[in-house]
């Protein structure tokens, strides 16, 4: 027997979560169906920036494992330059915990939740949408795709073009307190080791996740220079707890993250900085956007869901090709852009205040001047 219902989001992860928790205060219940058994493990570095945190309405520091001040840069594995600040810059999270976290805030106000059910399949008709898993099938007014890098709503609906992967890998590693320590309220990015891409240390309570990542297309000596990486932080006795990869997916011009009665959110419709990797920011950014178009379109205020294509584009599309531009200067010239990082100032002042959500990359990149700023610095250094 088909179940109904107005809503179902594929996927529990922040997007997921966030638009169930969204809809679940404008009292929309949802269905959202998990393939995993929550709280369940996310290959992640873990880090919210506090602009990420900045969006949600309540404080998640009962599930941050620990709160970061300060970034230590480094260029191919040589001395730091140290960027901090007085105030949280970053909390690190164990996935499995804050999403679940989030979920369960949604369910509080109504959501309801079906984990361990992996959707197959979806087709959209006249006037509902039909979502299969093994052994149930579901009929909805729309379908989100909430469902991540390999989303299945995605490519079920022909929406995966326009997009380009990150490739990245990382492990888990439980290290002796004393090493621990070391790394209390500090990440460390080292921006030469790994070609097109860096390398990263996030602290946890009990661990440490470091991981490195690249354009997929450069991936092929990835594990061997974070390996080398790896070894470089001179950690005692540690193990791995746990290691893996994922890809992290980034749209390129003209990304179509709505269809019909369907929605992408977050990593589903590629909406990671390609300069950073960071995914969680717009994966509940593009919720909370989502949110009123679907409650407008569910009350009949809207004819369809098309205005969270002109939001989408507008308030993150913008933004992430300011940051392609950028990652492109990073990814050309990760030895020049370390240098300028040391030397002046104005460019940790000016990545400071975007992990702070203070300004944006459009703002960066005329506080440094473009591209002829850089020249600039660089003819000087
Ligand atoms: C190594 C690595 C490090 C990263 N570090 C950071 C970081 O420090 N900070 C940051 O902001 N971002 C980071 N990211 C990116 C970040 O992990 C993602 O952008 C973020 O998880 C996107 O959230 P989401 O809710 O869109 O998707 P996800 O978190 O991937 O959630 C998708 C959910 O959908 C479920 N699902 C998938 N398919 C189906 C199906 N068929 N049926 C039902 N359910 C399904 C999955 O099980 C999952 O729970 C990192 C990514 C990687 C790979």
């Amino acid at each position: 027997m088909k179940q109904n219902y107005d809503v179902v989001v594929i996927g529990a992860g922040p997007a997921g979560a966030t638009l169930a928790y969204e809809l679940g205060k404008k009292g929309i219940g949802v269905l959202v169906l998990e393939k995993e058994k929550l709280p369940r493990y996310k290959c992640c570095a873990g880090g919210v920036t506090s602009k990420a945190a900045n969006l949600l309405d309540f404080d998640i520091s009962a599930v941050a494992e620990d709160v970061i001040c300060e970034v230590a840069f480094t260029f191919n594995l040589g001395n730091p330059f140290l960027g901090q600040h007085s105030e949280p810059l970053i909390y690190t999270v164990m996935r499995d915990v804050f999403d679940h976290f989030l979920m369960q805030r949604a369910q509080r106000l109504g959501a309801m939740l079906m984990d361990g059910k992996r959707v197959t399949q979806i087709q959209l008709g006249g006037d509902s949408v039909e979502i299969s898993t093994a052994d149930s099938t579901f009929r909805s007014r729309l379908v989100v795709g909430a469902d991540g890098a390999y989303s299945i709503v995605a490519r079920e609906l022909s929406m995966n073009r326009g997009i380009e992967y990150i490739t990245a890998i990382e492990s888990e590693i439980v290290v002796a307190e004393d090493d621990l320590a070391k790394w209390k309220s500090r990440v460390r990015i080292d921006l030469g080791v790994i070609p097109g891409g860096y390398a990263w240390v996030f602290p946890k309570r009990g661990q440490l996740s470091i991981g490195a990542g690249c354009r997929a297309s450069r991936a092929r000596h990835l594990n061997r220079n974070y390996q080398k990486f790896l070894n470089s932080l001179s950690i005692g006795n540690y193990t791995i707890a746990r290691s893996g990869s994922h890809l992290i997916p980034t749209c390129t011009e003209g990304r179509l993250v709505w269809q019909d009665r369907a929605l992408l959110l977050g990593d589903a419709a590629g909406l990671t900085d390609p300069l950073t990797g960071e995914g969680i920011y717009n994966a509940i950014r593009s919720a909370q956007l989502a949110a009123p178009v679907i409650e407008n379109y569910l009350t009949g205020a809207a004819g369809g869901l098309q205005d969270y294509q002109q939001i989408v584009d507008k308030k993150i599309i913008t933004e992430l090709r300011m940051a392609r531009t950028l990652a492109k200067y990073f990814i050309r010239f990760p030895r020049l852009v370390f240098r300028i990082l040391s030397k002046s100032d104005r460019v940790w002042r000016a990545e400071r205040k975007v992990i702070l959500g203070e300004t944006d990359y459009a703002a960066v990149n005329e506080e440094v001047g473009g591209l002829k700023g850089i020249l600039g610095q660089l003819l000087r250094l």
